[in-house]
Parts: C-alpha cells; sequence; structure tokens
C-alpha cells in the first residue's frame, strides 16, 4: 500500500459543511439471520465464469458459480455479450421476486411499456436481519443507520435534485474489499435490497439520491493506492481514492492523472459519472483513462473487465460500459488509471472580449491553427462581475466575456504558444491580454476561474437558496449561439446566473517513455450555467434549464457532456438519442441487474412516470 488517505482529507466539502458528518451508529443487536432460500438463476448478473480470474474474485464468485451451474442455462458467453444474451435468451423477467417461469424474450430493447415495477422488500424486518449480516460482514463501526446521519448520504447543498421524504437509505455500509462489497451484494440480492453507491458525493443532478431506500454503499474506506506501475503510466487504485490526492502522490514521481472534477470526487463516483474537468481540452475524459476495472455485480459477482495493457480489443469493451453508467450497472472496487507526464512548465493567459461572439470566434481559431493548448476556459460578463463582487479572487477583472488559457510543455513550446494565442486574442478584438511571468501570476490569473463557483455560492441571500450548476454540449460552431440565447434567456427571467464553460477542441500528442500514444481529444464545449434562485423561483430555474437542454438538443448537442443525467436528465435522453436507443440501454440495465438493485430509476426508467412528472419537451 502506497498511502492511506485520512478521512478529514477525503472529505473537503464537510469543511465547506456540505459533507455528512461521520456519527457512528449505535451496536445493532445480533439476531440470529434467516436466510431464505429461492431459485435465483433468472436474477443473477453473469452465466458461466471463465478460469483464470484473481484469487478475490474465486472467493467472491464460489456462489455464483454454484448457483449458475444449479441453473438451466447452459449457455457460454462472455461478458457484455452474455449479459444481452441473457436479456434476449429469456433469463430476464423484472420482479424476480416472483417465482415465476422466465419468459423467452426475442426482442433487442426492451420499453418502458413492457417494464414491471422492481419488487424490493425494503420492510423495517428484512433491512433488520440485513444489518446484522452486514455487521457480520463489515463490523460494527461500518454499519450505520441513525437517521440523521443516514440523510447526509441522500443528497448535498450542491444537488439540483430534492429527494423526496422516502428517498433516503435505511442502512450505510462501509466495505473495505471487494469482498465485502461481494458479499454485501449477495446478501441485497438475496433479499431485494435496493443498493446505491456513494463515494465523495459530489455529482450533481441527484445521481446518488436513493429514490428505493435500502442500503447505501459508502466506498470511504477503499482509499487506498494499491500498485504505481511507473514504467508501464498505470496505477491501480481503490474506489475512494480521491483525484486530487492521487495527483499529490503521483507528482512526486512527476506523473498526473488529467480528469479534474469537483473538489473532493473519489474514482468511483468519477467512473459512475464518466467526468472530466478543465483538462479534458488536451486531454480527454475519464473514458480515455481508464485501463480496466474490478467490478461487483448485482448478484456479488466479480468481474475484471481487461488486464492492464493501454489497448486490447479482446472483446467487448465492458471498461467503457462501465464508464458513466452512474452505479448501475456496477460497483467498482478497483481501477486501473493511465498516467500522463506531468509538464515541468505551465503557464496562464488571461483575454477578455467586446463580446461572446468573438470570444467564441477566438476558440474557433485556435482549434483550426491546432495549437496545443493545455486548457481553455470561458467566463461570460456576468460570472466575471459575480467574480468581483465575492472578492475572492486577487484582482478586480474587466467584467467582459472571458477566456483563461493553460499553456503546458518545454519553456520553449509554452513560449511559442502564448505567441500564437496572443496573435488569434489580438484578430479576435480582444479587449485585453495578460499573460502570467511566474508562479504568483499564474495563480492570480487563473484565480477568477478557481472561484467561480465558490462565488455564485456566496450570493445567496438567504440559506434557503438553491444553487444549480447544470451543463450542456454543443458542436462548436454553435457554441456562441446557445451562449447568446441562454445568457439572454437568463436575463429575462431576472435569476442571478453566470456561464462557464469548457470550451475548445484539438488534437493533442502526448509522448510517453515506454508507449507512445496519440489519441484526439472529442469537441469540448462542455457549458455550464451556474444559477441562484429562491424556493419560489424554483419553476423559473427549470423552465431555463429545461431551454436549455433542448436547445442544446436542437442544436445537435447532448443534454450533458460531462455531468451525466442523474434524475433531472434522465427524461431528456430519448429527445437526443432516440427512444429505441434508450430502450436497448433499459435492455443492458436488465441484463446486469436483473432485479434492478443497483441505483435503480437512474440513467433509464424502469417504471411509468406520474402524470405530471416528466415536463413536456
Ligand atoms: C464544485 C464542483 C465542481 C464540479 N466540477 C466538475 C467538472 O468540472 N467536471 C465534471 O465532470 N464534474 C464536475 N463536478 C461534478 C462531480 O465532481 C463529478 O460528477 C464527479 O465525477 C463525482 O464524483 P464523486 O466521487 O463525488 O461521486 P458521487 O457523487 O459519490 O457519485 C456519482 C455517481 O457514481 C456512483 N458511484 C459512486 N461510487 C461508485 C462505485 N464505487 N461504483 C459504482 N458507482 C459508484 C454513485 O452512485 C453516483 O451515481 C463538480 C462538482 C462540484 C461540487
Amino acid at each position: 500500500m502506497l498511502k492511506s488517505a485520512s478521512r478529514a482529507g477525503h472529505r473537503p466539502l464537510q469543511a465547506l459543511s456540505l459533507g455528512r458528518p461521520y456519527t457512528r451508529h449505535s451496536p445493532i443487536p445480533k439476531e440470529r439471520v434467516h436466510i431464505r432460500h429461492s431459485r435465483q438463476f433468472t436474477s443473477s448478473s453473469t452465466l458461466l465464469r471463465p478460469d483464470g480470474e484473481r484469487p478475490v474474485q474465486e472467493t467472491s464468485n464460489q456462489g455464483q458459480k454454484q448457483q449458475s451451474a444449479g441453473s438451466n442455462y447452459g449457455l457460454i458467453a462472455s461478458a457484455f455479450g452474455a449479459a444481452l444474451a441473457l436479456a434476449s435468451l429469456g433469463g430476464y423477467y423484472v420482479g424476480a421476486g416472483k417465482q415465476q417461469q422466465p419468459a423467452v424474450l426475442t426482442t433487442s430493447t426492451t420499453p418502458l411499456k413492457d417494464m414491471q415495477p422492481p419488487q424490493h422488500d425494503t420492510s423495517s424486518e428484512n433491512i433488520k436481519a440485513a444489518t446484522a449480516e452486514f455487521v457480520e460482514i463489515v463490523g460494527e463501526d461500518n454499519v450505520m443507520s441513525e437517521k440523521e446521519a443516514v440523510e447526509t448520504y441522500a443528497t448535498s447543498d450542491w444537488s439540483s435534485y430534492t429527494p423526496k421524504k422516502t428517498e433516503v437509505a435505511a442502512v450505510v455500509v462501509s466495505p473495505s474489499t471487494t469482498e465485502e462489497v461481494s458479499r454485501i451484494m449477495k446478501v441485497c440480492h438475496r433479499r431485494r435490497l435496493p443498493v446505491t453507491a456513494y463515494a465523495g458525493g459530489t455529482s450533481l443532478e441527484g445521481h446518488f439520491a436513493p429514490t428505493r431506500g435500502g442500503v447505501c454503499i459508502d466506498f470511504a474506506n477503499m482509499n487506498q493506492i494499491l500498485k504505481l506501475h511507473k514504467d508501464d503510466l498505470d496505477v491501480v487504485v481503490q474506489p475512494a481514492v480521491q483525484w486530487e490526492l492521487l495527483n499529490d502522490e503521483l507528482s512526486k514521481d512527476g506523473l498526473f492523472f488529467p480528469p479534474d472534477p469537483g473538489p473532493g470526487a473519489m474514482i468511483g463516483g468519477m467512473v459512475g459519472t464518466g467526468c472530466s474537468g478543465t483538462n479534458a481540452y488536451a486531454h480527454g475524459t475519464m473514458r480515455d483513462w481508464v485501463v480496466s476495472l474490478t467490478i461487483v455485480l448485482a448478484d456479488g459477482t466479480v468481474i475484471k473487465t481487461r488486464q492492464r495493457p493501454r489497448k486490447s480489443s479482446a472483446g467487448y469493451d465492458l471498461t467503457r460500459a462501465f464508464i458513466g453508467n452512474e452505479g448501475t450497472l456496477g460497483l467498482v472496487t478497483e481501477a486501473t488509471l493511465k498516467l500522463a507526464i506531468k509538464p515541468n512548465n505551465e503557464s496562464v493567459a488571461v483575454a477578455a472580449f467586446p463580446t461572446i461572439h468573438s470570444a467564441a470566434a477566438c476558440v474557433s481559431d485556435i482549434v483550426k491553427e491546432g495549437v496545443q493548448v493545455a486548457a481553455v476556459e470561458l467566463m461570460d460578463d456576468v460570472q466575471m462581475k459575480i467574480v468581483n463582487m465575492g472578492g475572492a479572487s486577487a484582482r478586480t477583472w474587466d467584467e467582459a466575456p472571458t477566456l483563461f488559457f493553460k499553456f503546458a510543455g518545454t519553456p520553449d513550446a509554452v513560449k511559442e504558444q502564448v505567441k500564437i494565442v496572443q496573435k488569434l486574442v489580438k484578430k479576435a478584438n480582444s479587449k485585453s491580454f495578460d499573460f502570467a511571468r511566474n508562479a504568483e501570476e499564474i495563480n492570480a490569473l487563473w484565480s477568477a476561474r478557481k472561484v467561480a463557483l465558490w462565488s455564485v455560492f456566496e450570493m445567496r441571500q438567504d440559506p434557503s437558496d438553491h444553487f444549480w450548476t447544470t451543463d450542456v454540449a454543443v458542436p462548436i460552431s454553435r457554441l456562441a449561439d446557445i451562449i447568446e440565447e441562454t445568457k439572454d434567456d437568463i436575463r429575462k427571467s431576472g435569476l442571478v446566473g453566470g456561464i462557464v464553460g469548457h470550451v475548445g477542441d484539438g488534437n493533442f500528442h502526448s509522448k510517453f517513455p515506454s508507449v507512445q500514444e496519440t489519441f484526439q481529444v472529442q469537441a469540448l464545449t462542455d457549458l455550464k450555467a451556474f444559477l441562484l434562485f429562491s424556493e419560489k423561483e424554483k419553476r423559473t430555474a427549470e423552465g431555463l434549464v429545461h431551454r436549455m437542454v433542448k436547445r442544446a438538443v436542437e442544436m445537435e448537442g447532448t443534454v450533458t457532456g460531462e455531468h451525466g443525467v442523474g434524475m433531472i436528465k434522465r427524461d431528456y435522453l430519448a429527445h437526443e438519442l432516440g427512444e429505441s436507443t434508450v430502450d436497448a440501454m433499459r435492455r443492458m440495465k436488465q441484463a446486469f441487474d436483473p432485479l434492478c438493485l443497483l441505483n435503480c430509476d437512474k440513467v433509464v426508467r424502469v417504471q411509468q412516470p406520474k402524470p405530471g412528472e416528466v415536463s413536456e419537451w
């Protein structure tokens, strides 16, 4: 083990009184657990298991193997294919609590109308009995059931989703190993208990709201960096390793892990949302930096998606299937991550523009010119004004649309990049161009971008005021249009709202000592709106977000560039991708999690909405 990150280090949001207190439960009386035996073959997550899996998989999957062997299904298929085949060939039915013969499915997708509501058992007797089993697995100190403490796992001050009173777990369990997670899932599977995974708790759209109650698995104890392979430029970590702490550790060896979402986010949650951040322009998203995952499936089966080579064309790409799954297909208990060489030279420049259009045109020119900028961030005039009002930045800014550039590389390369960008900024009629000459100036210039979100948050007039940060992404040619239209909409609504974006599009060629690798970064035009509103203004804020999403889809964009759909944007998926694509995703969910135990209700609906629950498009 290289490092055992401290709890305090793991909960920075707590310092901002956004995290949950670490109250532990009072001892739970142990009771004799009555294990109900039932035929479960139709509700398992996999079929036969190939040989040669890791020892933990061997142990954890033994029960599963017996279960599979006892089933009527002689199909051999690998991972994802097996899962889909299972669903298609009749191994699936929803509501498996009822003992019934599985129907033979012949179709490739599952429309919502064909679903039966999931059958969970969250009765207090079942929870009590399960809790006793959890205590057996992880020990008393790692099981918590006090209402007040458990409620803090349902939402955060950042979340745009307000959970209903019932949407809270009954018990929070904190495992330390893959095997413990597997054993916990076996209990939940046998007892039909819904499960929500919790990592850093920084996701924004209600991702970890326990809509079905049941069990929350808090991964906080699984915070170890297990193995650093310096020569191979990869690292094996547990899911509660925080990206900033990982980078602190890696910097000692001149390495870094590029995805940079919210402060306090952890690898398990970052896989869950398929996050990115300011480094995405040059380095891509979480999808580009995960080599392999160890996953505990809904029935407790443990799978590993790949070995450690940086590329492989062996079988389905299960790693990517689990990235962005919001904890609905399986639980990440270990991740092998690619690493980059930490640039030994960095600089920052800031340019203000007369209009959003001129700022966007400048980004477009930089992209076309192929300039290797490390990051380009955009903030609109309102956001710059909010930063000034907040007073947390190192200087007072021109309240105009502003681009923040980061440069990285050798001193000569950085100089060259700055020169080209300065020329392009001038061509776009910029009002100013400031370039940092030393570390102090770098911090001063980047400080406005860093405090952007906090500054909006600080403007709350009342503790009950809400804060909503939401994102969409569009092709780069539509960037200026979506910003202009959204700004206009916010202005008319009377709400306080700033616009911030990770913008740009580029090619990045990184040369590693042992591995030569080139990858192309996607169009990055992720646009965030930070909205502040009172309870009375909630409908207005919802309308704004709805129209922003609609605008993005109409511009051939996406409803979320990096935050994930959570509870808020789930119903927009069909507008972006089409009903059939969502139906295919629903089939995938069924295949991996037939009982809908894992973060049920996220990504795809499994039950018809109530009247009025879904906004008119
Ligand atoms: C101030 C601030 C700034 C932010 N900036 C960005 C940004 O620039 N870019 C960006 O992409 N995001 C940003 N975010 C959002 C957030 O940081 C990311 O979504 C992040 O990836 C969430 O990680 P987490 O550890 O907090 O996950 P959580 O919120 O705990 O969980 C996220 C999802 O993953 C699931 N999950 C958690 N652990 C596991 C596991 N072990 N296995 C399977 N599923 C799991 C959860 O059930 C949930 O569905 C920001 C948030 C804040 C508060």
